[in-house]
């Protein structure tokens, strides 16, 4: 029987949670929650959380404690999360960790896949999404394979909040209001540290690994 698995996430935007979370997923049989894919699901549905959202998200910044703490709440209470679950983009504040923890979940593992600014600002720019089906590709570390057109057939776009002048006021919000969340854990003993690695599968290797000890 492998162990329960409830696991923090952490790292720039653009670190590659993300592409982690879902491979981690599939590995463990165990969802991975990315509130950034809630927040943009309910934006591109026109919902009263998606409207309010959007003012934030468009400008880079964190959307209300209140807000995603509550959006949290009602999906770490389905079914599938009983038995472990990824968070990924969540918490990414002290006061979002500290819900956590009232809300008494028992978090085993936090890991925080670390990136230099460089190396994000150029990953960022070079990111394309499918509108269609989700899918996220890179210019050049996971091009699609049909080009400017994603796998589904929908041509790829790019999010407004990866224009270079939003990423680097998401990554200003990162260091002041998310890093120090890496010494929060750390004190309670949680936190293990993974260098983000040019190749994907390099660092799936240092998390799984991570993960494993
Ligand atoms: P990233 O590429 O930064 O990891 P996400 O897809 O996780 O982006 O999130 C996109 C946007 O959604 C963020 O820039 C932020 O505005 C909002 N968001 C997502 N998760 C949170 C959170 N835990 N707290 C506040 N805002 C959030
Ligand atoms: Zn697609």
């Amino acid at each position: 029987m492998m162990r329960d698995v409830k696991l923090i996430l952490l790292g720039a935007p653009g670190a590659g949670k993300g592409t982690q979370a879902e491979i981690i997923s599939k590995n463990y049989a165990i969802p991975a929650i990315s509130t950034g894919a809630i927040i943009r699901a309910a934006i591109k549905n026109g919902t009263e959380m998606g409207k309010a959202a959007r003012e934030y998200t468009d400008r880079g910044a964190l959307v209300p404690d209140s807000v995603v703490i509550g959006i949290i709440k009602e999906r770490l209470a389905e079914p599938d999360c009983a038995g472990g679950f990824i968070l990924d983009g969540f918490p990414r504040t002290v006061p979002q960790a500290q819900a956590l923890d009232e809300m008494g979940v028992e978090i085993t593992d936090v890991i925080s896949i670390e990136v230099p600014d460089e190396s994000i600002l150029e990953r960022m720019g070079g990111r394309r999404v499918c509108k269609a089906c989700g899918a996220t590709y890179h210019v050049k570390y996971n091009p699609s394979p049909l080009g400017d057109r994603c796998a589904c057939g929908e041509a790829l776009t790019i999010r407004a909040d990866d224009d270079p002048e939003v990423v680097k006021s998401r990554l200003v919000t990162y260091h002041e209001q998310t890093e120090p969340l890496k010494e929060y854990y750390s004190a309670k003993g949680k936190l293990k540290i993974v260098i983000g690695q040019e190749k994907l599968e390099d660092t799936t290797a240092l998390v799984s690994a991570a993960l494993d000890a």
